[in-house]
């Protein structure tokens, strides 16, 4: 019983342990693999992260040379592997060192979204 009054008092008289989300602001450590981003400026539609993804997160709608070629990302699929980041020939993807706030819908990307908001992201 004595050994816990040494954490008695240290928790009593302490300062919180936990942080005051969200009135304080989260630092994400170096390195964190947080929400993606697709720039379909850069994107060549070459497929290769629909092909490399793990969780079949990316799916390419239509051939290369189609005007309409679309890609879907689908952020509840996708385990933040980052595997398309690093197979992406052209860098079109890219991963922040910040989490993905929470999303209610399906974001597509495609031609016709160009340029994209942040809003939009997941
Ligand atoms: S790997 Fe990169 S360039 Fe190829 S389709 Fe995906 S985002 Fe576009
Ligand atoms: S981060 Fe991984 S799981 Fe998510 S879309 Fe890229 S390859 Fe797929």
């Amino acid at each position: 019983m004595p050994w816990m009054l040494r954490n008695i008092f240290r928790n009593i008289l302490g300062l919180p342990a936990t942080r005051k989300y969200p009135f304080e602001p989260v630092h994400y450590h170096h390195g964190v693999r947080g929400r993606l981003q697709i720039d379909l400026a850069r994107c060549v539609f070459c497929g290769m992260c629909e092909l490399i993804c793990p969780a079949k997160a990316i799916t390419k709608y239509g051939s290369k040379k189609d005007p309409d070629v679309t890609i879907h990302y689908n952020p509840f699929a996708c385990i933040y592997c980052a595997r398309c980041a690093e197979m992406c020939p052209s860098c079109a993807i890219y991963v922040h060192e910040q989490h993905t706030l929470p999303a209610d819908r399906k974001i597509t990307y495609g031609r016709e979204d160009i340029p994209f908001s942040e809003d939009e992201l997941p």
